[in-house]
């Protein structure tokens, strides 16, 4: 999602640096932006201190590990992108006077009792289980940026983004989408958590970067979820993907992962009200485009 708010950035006429430890990211996502007049990479990680040159007018903070893959074997640095890093960035939001955007998620309604969420439910996380490294660090860091808007006045917004999904995911990556393509691409059975039966709303990367731009740029201080309120099974999903890529394979059924929540999909009122955005990308189209993708790329 980085490397395409990067290129949403430069395409606006603006310049950018981009950071990132690389711990999860991949630089071929930015290969492209390479020497591009307005476009700086510096590999670092955020939580750690260092000064970035120049004054900024926005920080976006979208460093984090997203996928349950990649948290579940580094959740000390899963917690300290939210901690730690917030801290630092809205400490350069501070001294910047800058607008500033935190990426936060729809993991911190946890395993939801309230469908569709909405905004203001507070959410059913477990905070000692295998995802409250990730939700927990998600749910302080949006902790954070309301005190420092409470006590420093800084600009923020708070987007709670829903499942996303688009070119330049890593096909290992873990999460559903890419999960299901790669194994549909290879020929390999589709690998179901559980019975299938739980539900999430996908939202495409282009919709997401809109949503993400508009947020920046609103004076709304609470947090606004952005996704695509188009719900299904992980079992559709699966026959979706399925009859797309390579119809007649086998459907092979896994355990299902601690606190994996049942149900999800966003109440986007907020959104459509605050920011006029809602998604535009029908499912189709964007899961036709992150084939294409994969497809040149695996
Ligand atoms: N899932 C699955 N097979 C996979 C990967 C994920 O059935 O190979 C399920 C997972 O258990 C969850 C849903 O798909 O219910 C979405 O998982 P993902 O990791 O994409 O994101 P999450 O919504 O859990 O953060």
């Amino acid at each position: 999602m980085g490397s395409h708010v990067c290129d949403r950035i430069l395409a606006d006429g603006n310049e950018v640096v981009a950071v990132d430890n690389l711990i999860t990211g991949s630089a071929k996502n930015i290969k492209h932006l390479e020497g591009k007049s307005g476009f700086q990479f510096i590999e670092h990680d955020m939580t750690v201190e260092r000064d970035y040159g120049g004054k900024f007018d926005c920080v976006i903070h979208m460093a984090s590990l997203a996928s349950p893959r990649h948290y579940y074997a580094h959740p000390i640095k899963t917690l300290e992108s939210g901690s730690t890093g917030t801290q630092r960035m809205l400490d350069l939001v501070v001294r910047d006077n800058a607008r500033f955007l935190l990426t936060s998620t729809s993991e911190c309604y946890g395993d939801p009792e309230i469908h569709p969420q909405v905004e203001t439910y507070w959410g059913n996380v477990n905070p000692v289980g295998l995802r409250s490294c990730y939700d927990e660090s998600k749910r302080y860091a949006e902790a954070i940026t309301m005190a420092y808007h409470r006590v420093h006045g800084a600009r923020t917004t708070i987007a709670r983004i829903f499942n996303t999904y688009g070119p330049r995911m890593a096909l290992d990556d873990g999460r559903v989408v890419p999960a299901f393509i790669d194994q549909a691409l290879r020929g390999e059975p589709l690998t179901i958590f559980g019975d299938g039966s739980q539900t999430r709303s996908f939202c495409y990367s282009r919709d997401l970067v809109d949503g993400l731009m508009k947020l920046l740029f609103s004076e709304e201080r609470y947090p606004v979820n952005l996704g695509n309120p188009r719900e299904m099974t992980i079992l559709e999903f699966a026959h979706y993907i399925r009859d797309a890529v390579n119809p007649g394979l086998p459907l092979k059924f896994e355990p299902l992962p601690q606190d994996d929540p049942k149900r999800r999909r966003p109440d986007i009122g907020k959104a459509k009200k605050v920011l006029g955005w809602e998604p535009r990308v029908p499912l189709e189209e964007g899961i036709r485009e992150t084939i294409a993708y994969f497809r040149d790329h695996s």
